[in-house]
């Protein structure tokens, strides 16, 4: 039995590798147990029927696998990825979340304890996935902040019904409003404790160096920030402290290359924030900004 598993799992790595692919076993692995309907940590424990006898899982994991091997993000193969320890439902309609985007939530709730606001508003601006609001939610809920009004926008109405799901499957669906708008438009003035977000930062020419499996699959519109990148990171620079009550904050994500170009835009501007931090990920990259009102 253990020999089939093996077998099957063995040359799934090698038509993984043979296209590059950067961590083939793992892929193999995970794409196996999404076709038997398991956990990965379970392929080696269970007692499962690990030659895939029926015919049809057979074909469904060398199709994946061959979808793997031409570029195809794993997460949207599986259709999930881990964030923050949960787990999030994925497709080609969000970005992917990434593991450096959870910086963006240690600064958060950081801020939001400091505060001591019983039911703070936030927004998580745009929200792909829905992977920062809800999170959020789940833990302020956790350290008693049940209260906290949380707003979670999108241009994308594709997007949305990923996010919604995500709520769903989270319970946090009674807890999140979902809007649909184009980046700050539809809000008004002093509405919010904290503007949260990773906004779309990648400039035209990172584009073309990102990996195939990134720049093929992920949507542009939740990656490309116009040919510097900064496109949407000035529009909230610009917006957000208006939408901001006094004593709010702005935490956003930024790419590896921005952070000096945003503290000249800031000296440049007429800024309502007073105070500006930036957090470094923990591959000590400028990765988070963090602006006080
Ligand atoms: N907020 C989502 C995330 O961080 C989506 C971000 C985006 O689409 N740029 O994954």
């Amino acid at each position: 039995m253990l020999n089939s598993l093996n077998s099957l799992i063995s040359q799934g790595i090698e038509i993984l590798k043979k296209s590059g692919i950067e961590s083939p076993r793992l892929d193999a692995e995970l794409l196996f147990s999404h076709v038997l309907g398991l956990n990965r940590y379970d392929l080696y424990i269970k007692n499962i029927d690990p030659s895939l006898s029926d015919p049809r899982l057979r074909d469904e994991y060398f199709q994946l696998l061959k979808r793997r091997a031409s570029g195809e993000p794993i997460a949207y193969l599986i259709g999930e990825k881990e964030f923050w320890s949960r787990s999030f439902k994925v497709g080609p309609g969000c970005l992917i979340p990434r593991p450096e985007t959870e910086l963006l939530i240690e600064v958060s709730l950081q801020f939001i304890e400091k505060t001591q606001a019983l039911a703070p508003a936030i927004l998580d601006l745009g929200t792909g996935s829905g992977c920062i609001a809800i999170t959020l939610f789940l833990e302020l809920s956790g350290i008693g902040i049940e209260r906290a009004r949380i707003y979670a926008s999108d241009i994308s109405e594709e997007a949305l019904k990923i996010a919604q799901t995500n709520a769903k499957f989270h319970g946090a669906q009674k807890a999140i409003h979902f809007i649909r708008t184009n980046w700050l438009t539809a809000f008004k003035p002093r509405s919010f404790d904290l503007i949260v977000s990773n906004p779309p930062y990648i400039s035209e020419s990172d584009f073309e160096l990102l990996a195939k499996d990134v720049r093929d699959y992920e949507p542009q519109l939740a990656l490309l920030g116009g040919h510097d990148g900064l496109y949407y990171i000035k529009k909230t620079l610009e917006g957000a402290s208006l939408l901001l009550k006094d004593r709010g904050a702005l935490i956003m994500e930024i790419g590896y290359d921005q952070h000096e170009d945003i503290i000249r835009y800031l000296e440049s501007a007429e800024s309502l924030f007073s105070n500006i931090e930036i957090r470094k990920d923990l591959s000590g990259i400028e990765r988070v900004v963090f602006l006080k009102k």
